[in-house]
Parts: C-alpha cells; structure tokens; sequence
C-alpha cells in the first residue's frame, strides 16, 4: 500500500528524521494559510499523488510570496498530473502540501528494499539523487550503491560508515548519516515497509541532512498490525475494481486483455494467465479467490470481472480442495443469472463433488461450456472470444 508523501513525512517525523516542515492544502485558500503559518520567505508547492516525477512533470514548484503560493496553489489543485509513473492518463491532482524551501547544497539518494536476491532488507544509495536518478542507474551503474542487513544481527555502525565513504560524504556528516540511517532503517522495520526512498536526501546549505522527498510503500499482508498507517489509504488513489475486491477479500489485479479469470490459489491463476496467453488470448485480469471462498464470494468475484467493460469472456478455473466443486456451482450459477450473462462462460471444475458441480452448471440452462482440463479450457475461451468478436 502506498501512501502520500507528507503522510509519509509525518511518519518519519516520528522516528526523528529530518523532514521539512509542512502543511497540507485542498484549497488555495489553505495553501495561503499554510505558508503563512509556517512563515518565511520561501515555500515549495508540491502536488499530492501517488506517483514519483513530479518535479519534471510540474508538479513542484517554488514560490517566493503567498501570492506565488496561491497561484501555483490555483494551478496544481484540479490539474490532471502526468508524470513518468502516472501513465498517460495521469493523475489528478486533490491536495498540495507546502513546505518551507529548502537551500539544497547537494541530492543524494537513499532508499530501502525488501531485496529478493538477498532476502534482506537492502538500502540502495547514490551520490547522484534527484530528478536524474533513473538514468544514473542506467548509464552509471557503479554510482549505485548497495547494502544489506542481516535480519538477525541488524544494523552496526560500521553499516552507516561504509555507505557514508561509498557516497563521498565529508567526514564533518557522518555522525548526521548515521543518524539519518538509524533512524529510517527503525521507521522501516517498525511498520513493516516494503520500500521507503528518499529522492532527494539533501544537504543543505547549512549542513543539516533532510528528506526532501518521501515515498513509502507497505506490505499490505502485515496492516492490521498498523491500523493507523491502514487509515491513510487514499481511496481516489487506487483502482476502484481492486478497492472492491479487497472489500469482498478477494486478491483482484486488473490487465489489459479480454478474458476474465476467475481462479482459486496464486499459482493457478499465473498459470491460468499463462496458458491464455499460450493459445493466442490475453488475460483481463488476476483474481484469487482463495481457498474458502463461498457462494457470496464466487458472486462478488463474478460480478468485479463483468464490471470490466473489456471482458469479452471468462473463464472459470478451480481446483475445489477445501471449497467444495457444487458450492463454486451454485456461485456461478446464481451469480450468471443475477447479471444476465451476456459473454461466453467456459468452466473447468476439479477436486471434491467434482460431478456433482458438473452436473448442476450442465442443467443450469446457462449457456456454460464444460472443460476437462487447462489446456482445453484455454483453447475453448480464446476460440470463443475470438468466434465473438469476428
Ligand atoms: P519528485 O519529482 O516527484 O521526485 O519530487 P521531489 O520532491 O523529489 O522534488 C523534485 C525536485 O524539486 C527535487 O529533486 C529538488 O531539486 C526540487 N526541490 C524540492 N523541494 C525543494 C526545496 O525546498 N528547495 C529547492 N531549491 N528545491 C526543491
Ligand atoms: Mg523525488
């Protein structure tokens, strides 16, 4: 999950990282406010969205009076952002935060990993930071630098001084760095974070170490042990479908193909995918269901699939373990008449009351095509779709 970034300042705040200070605004009106409050000569209005490249793409900007505040306040607010990370359809900008500005001497970046590879918890630094970073990484490979943590030991000194070498830094900052590493690698491991950078970590003219930029990303599977963090969910942020599905707990990922899946178990819906996609089809989503999923449950993934208005078939693919082959019939078939089902339906059922399930899709009177196995159901829904669109 991920959060805005002045959500993501205040929680460093806590962990006594230099941010900042700042106020957050949805009106210009506010905005004005804000500066005023934090006083000073000099403010950044920053757009508020889930997705990096705002500085490039107009979504910081300086301002040197409140008048300036108000009116790139007046612009950002209601402005669809795009930006490297938005895709083309962007973003529209709901709230700005406003910071005090900052004198920046030098950007460097910082961030933390949970690193497959590895298995451990990595930080990945560059003397390079700021906007540029992407192309740093791709023409300047060496100025990345990286470091892990044993899980068991944790952090020591001498991890700080290494990465504080690596960057060049003046030895009048170490003992700043080491701090500014400390204190993110606890914010880290205290809620459970999947990523954490920050782009830039300046320093300043004055020589303080701050977090200019923040993005924090969580591990959704470990939040109700956060609920505060869970509460900073900005719903406007993510995808309504996969919103719904996570009310209904079912794990929904949109695509852009045209065959809905509808899949019990991580892996056999990846294969599923793959196996579409095997014989000439494209998947229009990723959806689990799970392994107890019930009839209100195989409804609700039936209809989040259908709501995808680029769904031009669906298939149907469960190994019925501990849910049972007639439960996830009935589902089907109370949920296809619910909707009125208007696209092909192929149905591959396996595991307990596998007959029975069979039976019941078969007398159903729906318009339900039974498959023996993954292969033939792939085959029979890319073949259906494409009968359909001819
Ligand atoms: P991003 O483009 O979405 O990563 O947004 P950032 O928060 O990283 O801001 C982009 C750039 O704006 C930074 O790399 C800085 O160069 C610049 N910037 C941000 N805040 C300040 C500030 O307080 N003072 C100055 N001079 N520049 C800033
Ligand atoms: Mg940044």
């Amino acid at each position: 999950m991920n959060i805005h970034e002045y959500q993501a300042k205040q929680i460093l705040a806590k962990y006594k990282v230099p941010v900042p200070r700042g106020r957050v605004a949805y009106t210009p009106n506010e905005a004005v406010h804000a500066a005023q409050g934090l006083g000073g000569k000099l403010w950044v209005v920053k757009a508020q969205i889930h997705a990096g490249g705002r500085g490039k793409g107009g979504g910081v900007k300086l301002a040197k009076s409140l008048d300036e505040v108000e009116a790139l306040a007046k612009t950002m607010i209601g402005m669809t952002l795009i930006t490297h990370q938005t895709g083309p359809e962007g973003k529209l900008v709901k709230r700005v935060y406003i910071e005090e500005g900052t004198s920046i001497k030098k950007e460097l970046y910082m961030s933390m990993v949970v690193d497959r590879a590895s298995s451990r918890v990595t930080f990945v630094a560059s003397s390079e930071g700021g906007v540029e970073i992407e192309e740093v990484a791709e023409k300047h490979p060496e100025k990345i630098l990286k470091l892990t943590i044993d899980p068991a030991a944790g952090m020591f000194p001498f991890h700080a001084r290494k990465l504080a070498f690596g960057l060049e830094l003046p030895k009048e900052l170490h003992g700043k760095f080491e701090h500014f590493m400390n204190a993110i690698y606890e914010a880290f491991m205290d809620t459970d974070a999947s990523q954490l950078e920050i782009n830039p970590l300046v320093i300043t003219e004055a020589g303080e170490m701050i977090a200019l930029d923040a993005k924090f990303n969580f591990d959704e599977n470990a939040l109700f042990r956060h609920p505060d963090i869970h509460d900073l969910r900005d719903p406007d942020e993510e995808d309504p479908l996969e919103q719904k599905a996570a009310k209904f707990g079912l794990s929904y990922v949109k695509m852009d193909g045209d065959i809905g899946c509808m899949v019990n178990g991580a892996g056999l819906a990846m294969a599923t995918m793959d196996i579409i996609k095997l014989y000439g089809g494209t998947p229009a989503n990723f959806l689990d269901v799970g392994g107890g999923a019930n009839k209100e449950k195989v409804g609700e993934a039936f209809k989040l699939i259908l709501s995808d208005p680029n769904v031009e078939g669906i298939l149907v693919n469960i190994f019925g373990g501990i849910m049972r082959c007639d439960i996830i019939a009935e589902g089907i078939i109370t949920a296809a008449r619910e909707v009125n089902l208007h696209v092909p339906l192929v149905v591959r059922l396996e595991g307990t009351n596998v007959e029975l399930g069979k039976k019941m899709l078969a007398s159903s009177g729906l318009a339900i095509v039974p498959a023996d196995n993954l292969g033939d159901a792939a085959e029979k829904i890319v073949s259906a779709v494409k009968r359909k669109a001819a």
